[in-house]
């Protein structure tokens, strides 16, 4: 798999420290990681419970059913054990530690030895009176958690209290069990009649490291080498938070019902009744859905991938396990004698703020491990983990001093002092965010692919979503949400009068604007129609170049569009970084032809989406405005994408490079007199928009008005009170330079990869899309076969990217002669989600792209087999023609 099998649902910012900051937090902390709050680290490197989950997941947390008894997420965690590990009876517990001590309760008796290839159990095995026996290392060095069953056998033979045997899959994370080991594990401990208990917790990555290193189980599903595992484990536990990626939760799992039994007794003792155990309703639902959804393929295998990029970046001598690389600290800082594993992990907190723990009874540990949440990071993100361990690595003579002050009991509450080593600035350039839930995408073969195509005609529109990869038909609407915006959704207090996220909204976005009054609409083209019925009777609205919805309304209210754009915007290959521009002297010429009076307002968008996403400069802002001024005539921004223009501003004007985005906007929205807003694209939202004037109050009244009528209440125009408090955090983020810049950056990479690799694009690459030149790219294919179809559908067909078609389809036939009109432009259009997809997904549309080119010739041109009157890029149908 080249790029994730899902995209990004939702995000959690990062907690970006400085060098400093971290150093002060480190000593508060008295170097023991542990200790350090959640919020003053960026990277928390641990597998347990902060795994991402998948929407569907999530979605469970709101169907808990919360009662006391014969809850129906429990029946349904039961039937997930079933059909995963094929275990009938389910005891459920708070976490694994609950399912342990459930088992040793109900099993140890004083002077009772348990054979083990793990401590993990020893300390609860010694509460109850009995004792571990760390049986003896085999020597196998692929299963180094294999322990040797002739001495297990010595131990059954010899000791007749011996209640179970307990083997973890993974021992301390990086030393896997043999599936041959389990199997005459099993059988020896049946002889005696001893059940074996196994720990499954992380059965996924344990099945596909038996894939890659046991011939007889290559090329075999991970589901049923869990399975056959499964079947040797007379008793499993099973943590919630490691594999089935939940919070926390737990079970036993078993086929004896005599075992079964002492549980269910005795887990209202310590858990909760039987059908819960200790865990909410919505706990056991999330369980459920994460054991079904673990043993998938393509997510199993990125996890896996992930593991494998970290260990193959990193320089450090380290062990590759479960859920991370576990680096030997030993190795690494030798020259300090003791407490390395803790002193290696102070010195990554203080060069990147990441956090690396080492957990349990105190001791001098020597092994750090660096574990990943499963699908948390971005593959950038684990590059950039590898490189701060490198340097720490390169660096790691600076430590010469760091020893424990206290006498602790537990390795958490150490304490220690170090000699305050100086270690070089890292920088930090990844996305400002890590997943937290993730939506998965499409997985289908080409040759699936190549006859779902066929079926819906050769038009992407028509591709259901489900067998769609990567999407980037639009975007608008379909960016990832942080988990603060979730919070104020839940939040919102719906009423129909006002509630106070209308409040909130509004003073947020009077704030960034600058204007008095703000109106929410459902929609940008709401707010559009609005401000086209009050200010249009008649005349010409110049603007440059026009927005489907917006010149539809301009018209509707007997206005005519006139496109005063400047004319380098119509040459796909003029390099001219402000495409965007309005050339003032298209306007004059209005004037002169019609007379003062004949404009009503002059339509302003920011980086302009028909153009290819072009910005404009300041300077032609503020000129336009001062001609206008000048003229009488308002000038009325579409600021959808003011975001993604300002940050251009700051990139490419060096009177801006050190001006605030916040600023910057400020000052575009001061050289106009009102707004239109499509909040779905740059405001970071699902759903919304808004009118914005300055200050003319006759205008806010007759819109106030026409909200009344057309879209909502006055205070709600459409939108529920929750997403107006999702718009507001929304304006809050997308100030962030850190959320833009990633943004931004990432169409220009897309565009600089296909540039590199010779593909014809429309130049300058623009803030919010790439798009293709399907004349250049497809030259053998004459227009009225349709070139830019032909190359969506075929981008399609190659790797399930779903584009869209802007050219001679698009454009349609002049009614009079039935000619296609044949734009200037036939493009193929690549537009990309917000905080949606990461660098591997735009490396997967490049090199399938790539892939494309390299093949051009044989691509053929379409014809129509259906042509729909109206708009017929949305329902039309084509077959290939030679
Ligand atoms: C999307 C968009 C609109 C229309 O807004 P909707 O929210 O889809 O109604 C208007 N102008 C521009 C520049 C847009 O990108």
């Amino acid at each position: 798999m080249k790029s994730e099998p899902h995209k990004i649902k939702t995000v959690r910012n990062l907690n970006i420290t400085t060098y400093y900051e971290r150093s002060v937090i480190l000593r508060e902390a008295f170097y023991n990681t542990f200790n350090i709050h959640s919020n003053k680290v960026t990277y928390d490197l641990v597998s347990q419970g902060s795994s991402a989950k998948s929407q569907d997941q999530e979605a469970g947390s709101l169907i808990g059913d919360e009662t006391y008894a014969g809850s129906r997420n429990f029946e349904k965690l039961q039937g997930m054990v079933n059909k995963t590990f094929g275990h009938q009876y389910v005891c459920p517990t708070h976490n694994l530690q609950g399912a342990i001590k459930l088992i040793v309760a109900t099993m140890v008796t004083k002077g009772a030895v348990i054979p083990s290839n793990s401590s993990f159990p020893e300390l609860l095995i010694k509460d109850f009176g009995g004792k571990s026996d760390l049986i003896e290392k085999g020597h196998d060095k692929k299963y180094k958690g294999n322990i040797k069953l002739d001495a297990l056998s010595v131990l059954l033979s010899e000791n007749n209290n011996v209640p179970f045997i307990y083997f973890d899959l993974y021992v301390d994370g990086y030393k896997p069990v043999s599936m041959q080991f389990l199997k005459e594990a099993h059988v020896l401990a049946s002889t005696y009649q001893v059940p074996v208990v196994v720990n499954v917790s992380q059965s996924v990555e344990w099945a596909g490291y038996v894939r890659d290193n046991d011939a007889e189980y290559s090329g075999r599903l991970l589901s049923e080498i869990v399975k056959e595992m499964a079947s040797f484990c007379e008793v499993m536990v099973l943590d919630a938070a490691q594999d089935p990626r939940c919070n926390v939760g737990g079970l036993i799992g078993s086929n004896n019902f005599a075992l079964y039994e002492r549980y269910m007794n005795e887990v209202v003792v310590y858990e909760g009744l039987h059908t819960y155990g200790g865990m909410a309703g919505r706990t056991m639902e999330l369980f459920a859905r994460g054991i079904d959804e673990m043993v998938y393929e393509p997510q199993a295998g990125w996890i896996k991938g992930q593991i494998e990029l970290l260990s193959a970046k990193v320089e450090a001598p380290h062990y590759v396990g479960a859920d991370g690389i576990y680096l030997k600290a030993y190795k690494i800082l030798p020259h300090i004698k003791s407490e390395q594993a803790n002193a290696l992990a102070a010195m990554l907190y203080l060069k990147a703020g990441m956090r690396c723990l080492v957990q349990g009874i105190y001791d001098d540990y020597s092994v750090l491990p660096v574990q990943l949440p499963r699908l948390g990071f971005t593959n950038d993100q684990i590059d950039f983990l590898a490189r701060a361990i490198n340097e720490v690595y390169s660096e790691r003579d600076k430590l010469t001093h760091f020893v424990l002050l206290n006498m602790p009991q537990w390795i958490d509450q150490a304490q220690y002092n170090w000699n305050n080593p100086t270690l070089s600035l890292f920088n930090y350039e990844c996305e400002a965010y890590r997943i937290y839930t993730i939506e998965y995408i499409g997985v289908t073969t080409k040759e699936e692919r190549q006859s779902i195509c066929k079926e819906v005609g050769y038009n992407t529109f028509l591709l259901p979503s489900k067998d769609v990869g990567i999407d980037l038909l639009t975007d608008s609407g379909t960016c990832a949400q942080t988990t603060i915006q979730w919070s104020k959704y839940n939040e919102g207090d719906e009423t129909p009068a006002s509630s106070k996220d209308y409040f909130e909204m509004v003073d947020m976005l009077k704030e960034v604007t600058g204007y008095n009054y703000i109106i929410p609409t459902h929609q940008g083209r709401a707010a559009e129609h609005i401000m086209s019925q009050i200010l249009i009777k008649d005349g010409f609205v110049p603007g440059n170049m026009y927005f489907t919805t917006t010149k539809l309304h301009q018209e509707m209210a007997g206005g005519t569009f006139v496109d005063v754009i400047c004319d380098e915007a119509h040459d796909p290959q003029s390099d001219f970084i402000w495409k965007g521009n309005i050339d003032i002297k298209k306007i004059e010429t209005i004037l002169d032809e019609h007379g003062e009076g004949s404009i009503p307002y002059i339509s302003f968008e920011f980086s302009v989406n028909l153009a290819g996403g072009q910005p404009v400069s300041m300077d032609n802002v503020r000129e336009v405005y001062l001609f206008c001024k000048a003229h009488n005539i308002p000038v009325m921004f579409d600021a959808t994408r003011a975001v993604e223009n300002a940050y251009m501003i700051k990139k490419k004007d060096e009177r801006y490079h050190h001006v605030p985005i916040k600023d910057i906007l400020r000052e575009l929205f001061s050289y106009g007199d009102g707004c239109t807003v499509s909040s779905k694209k740059d405001y970071l939202v699902n759903i919304g928009g808004f009118l914005g004037i300055r200050e003319d109050q006759d205008f806010y009244e007759k819109a106030l008005s026409m909200i009344r009528i057309y879209e909502g209440t006055r205070t709600t125009g459409g939108m529920s009170a929750g997403d107006m408090s999702m718009h507001a955090e929304g304006v809050r983020e997308m100030l962030d330079f850190n959320y833009i810049m990633a943004r931004v950056e990432q169409t220009q990479y897309l565009g600089n990869r296909l540039l590199d690799a010779g593909i014809p694009i429309v130049e300058p690459i623009g803030t919010h899309a790439v798009f293709i030149d399907a004349k250049r790219f497809l030259p053998h294919i004459d227009q009225d076969k349709y070139p830019a179809q032909s190359l969506a559908s075929e981008l399609y067909i190659e790797s399930g990217i779903r584009a869209m078609e802007r050219g001679n389809v698009s454009s349609g036939r002049n009614r009079i002669t039935g000619e296609n009109y044949r734009p200037c432009l036939e493009l193929v259009r690549l537009t990309i989600p917000r905080r949606a997809y990461t660098k591997s997904h735009m490396d997967l549309v490049a090199d399938s792209i790539i892939e494309l080119y390299k093949r051009r010739d044989e691509i053929k041109g379409l014809e129509f087999v259906y042509e729909p009157e109206n708009l017929r890029f949305f329902q039309g149908k084509f077959e290939h023609v030679d």
